[in-house]
């Protein structure tokens, strides 16, 4: 039975080799959390944008996009908080000269406890036929002091990081005698903040003023154009600003693949409210992008919420929604409520009035803002890995399949004349023809037929049209659907509306 890890290093694998993800300038050995789409891969990400996209601003009268820089000016990430708060606590280990998060150190070593406490309960629901884990986990002894350690450990380092005490969040990794995987050796450094943007200069001058970041969240090219959105559309509160686009983190723990990447991309949506309105219009929107997860159809029990307790600088509510990866529950898109925090701040930064003149109220005020923000990137690897299947056939051969949703799927068809001979592949580039400006189709006459499927079924392609001699006869092909393996014969005329009924986004989107 394959663990989680070797299906994940399978994905991982799979993903270079059908040229989903490549790591990035590989030829020179690559560079650690950057990575390249490949030419399926862009497609797959393509089609989950525009999904994401049309879910947003085509489907809702009161949403429009943009898109902003990725240079923005220098103050903005003053007024944003990101100058000053945008930190990761980091020690280095001073033997292996590696640097770690000191968060992640206690995180992996509370990981640890829990692991113990998952072993002591799977143990017990073995010897015990009607075992009830709630009241096992809140009585027995054991696992209760590794719950309490637990906790002791996570209010430690809560406090410590709330009052801005370094030196205790040192402490705590002394006290836990936490070692560096490397050198094995407690021969830690101070704990100091280490600020997540990327900065590079502008022009050919080096002083500060120069000093330009490369964004670290897309949502700022949002608020500062709010006011130009807002009149040249004519928009009423409350509406939405949507945009795609690259973000930017000097991220320390680079791991688990495309999950955390130092240049990764966004999908955020700021939704301008009326002040007093927004827990509201948090509980919308929670409610909503659930749904258009659930559309996705992943499998409902692969997502939850994880409320924030800590909350960021900017709000008064946060919640993840969190899905089930290769390696457990991990966020995959944030919602949070962000008050008035940005508009504000721009506002004493900029000296321009940020504000919306509310007609029914008769008063100007800055609205509050509600932002639901998704990596495109994990989102990608949530549908991925989800997708992934090694199948075992009835007649003991094995397959490997991308079971994507079919408007997701980066090839659409592919077209398979049955012979490189017979007129066979003639009708075949036809029929390519007539479907290319619909599709991004496939053209394939090598190999034996069963060979050409199972390529198929690799990168995820939904249905293969086969031309055989009996399309010579009565122009008819067979489609074969990637999931069931069924093919049912139908003529070219019907092929399209059959195509278009599985294939469009709007199947999707009437959903939602
Ligand atoms: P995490 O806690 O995982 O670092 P975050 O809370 O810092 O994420 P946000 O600032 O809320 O993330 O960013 C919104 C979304 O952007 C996240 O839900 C995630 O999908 C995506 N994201 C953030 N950082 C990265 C990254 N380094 N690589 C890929 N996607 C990212």
């Amino acid at each position: 039975m394959a663990t989680a890890e070797d299906l994940f290093k399978d994905i991982i694998s799979h993903s270079k080799e059908y040229g989903f993800i490549f790591p990035s300038s590989e030829i020179y050995d690559g560079m650690s959390a950057v990575y390249d789409y490949g030419q399926y891969g862009v497609e797959l990400k393509k089609n989950i944008r525009d999904y994401w996209w049309k879910a947003m601003v085509q489907m809702n009268e009161n949403i429009v996009g943009i898109d902003a820089a990725i240079f923005m000016h220098p103050t903005t990430w003053k007024a944003s908080g990101h100058v000053d708060a945008f930190n990761d606590p980091l020690i280095d280990n001073k033997d292996s000269k590696k640097r770690y998060r000191a968060d992640v150190l206690i995180e992996d070593y509370v990981a640890k406890i829990e692991a113990k406490i998952s072993k002591e309960v799977e143990k017990a629901a073995k010897r015990f036929a009607d075992f009830d884990e709630a009241m096992f986990r809140s009585t027995n002894a054991r696992v209760l002091e590794y719950q309490q350690k637990i906790d002791d450990i996570n209010n430690r380092f809560k406090s410590a990081l709330e009052a801005g005490d370094l030196a205790a969040v040192k402490q705590l990794i002394l006290d836990l005698e936490i070692v560096c995987p490397v050198s094995g050796t407690r021969n830690w450094t101070d704990v100091r903040q280490f600020n997540l943007m990327f900065a590079t200069q502008l022009g050919s001058v080096t002083d500060e003023s120069s000093t330009v970041y490369l964004r670290p969240e897309t949502a700022q090219g949002i608020f500062v154009n709010f006011l130009n959105v807002q009149k040249s559309g004519r928009m009423k509160i409350p509406f939405g600003i949507a945009q795609t686009g690259k973000a930017f983190r000097n991220e320390i723990v680079a791991r688990q693949f495309i999950f955390r990447m130092r240049e990764f991309e966004q999908m955020e949506m700021q939704y301008f409210v009326k002040p007093g309105t927004e827990m509201e219009w948090y509980e919308f929107w929670k409610e909503k992008r659930m749904k258009w997860h659930r559309s996705l159809g992943l499998g409902e029990q692969n997502y939850r919420f994880h409320d924030h307790l800590k909350l960021a600088h900017y709000a008064n509510a946060a919640c993840d929604i969190e899905f089930q990866f290769p390696f457990g529950f991990k966020e995959l898109e944030g919602i949070h409520s962000r008050t008035d925090f940005d508009l504000s701040n721009h506002e004493k930064y900029s000296g321009r009035k940020l504000q919306y003149f509310d007609t029914e109220e008769n008063r100007s005020y800055v609205p509050y803002v509600v932002e639901t923000s998704i990596g495109l990137d994990r989102l990608f690897l949530a549908v991925l890995s989800t997708a992934y299947k090694e199948e075992t056939l009835e007649d003991g051969s094995t397959r490997t399949v991308l079971r994507i949703a079919p408007s997701l799927a980066p090839v659409k068809c592919a077209v398979l004349p049955l012979l490189k001979k017979d007129g066979l592949p003639e009708v075949a580039r036809k029929i390519m023809d007539e479907l290319m400006p619909d599709y991004l189709c496939q053209y394939d006459e090598k190999d034996a037929i069963g060979k050409r499927y199972r390529r198929q079924d690799a990168i995820g392609t939904p249905f293969c049209i086969t031309v055989d001699h009996q399309t010579l006869q009565d122009n008819t092909v067979t489609l074969r659907n990637r999931d069931t393996m069924q093919q049912e014969r139908l003529s070219i005329e019907q092929l399209k509306a059959q195509l278009s009924e599985h294939l469009s986004l709007s199947h999707l989107l009437r959903k939602l």
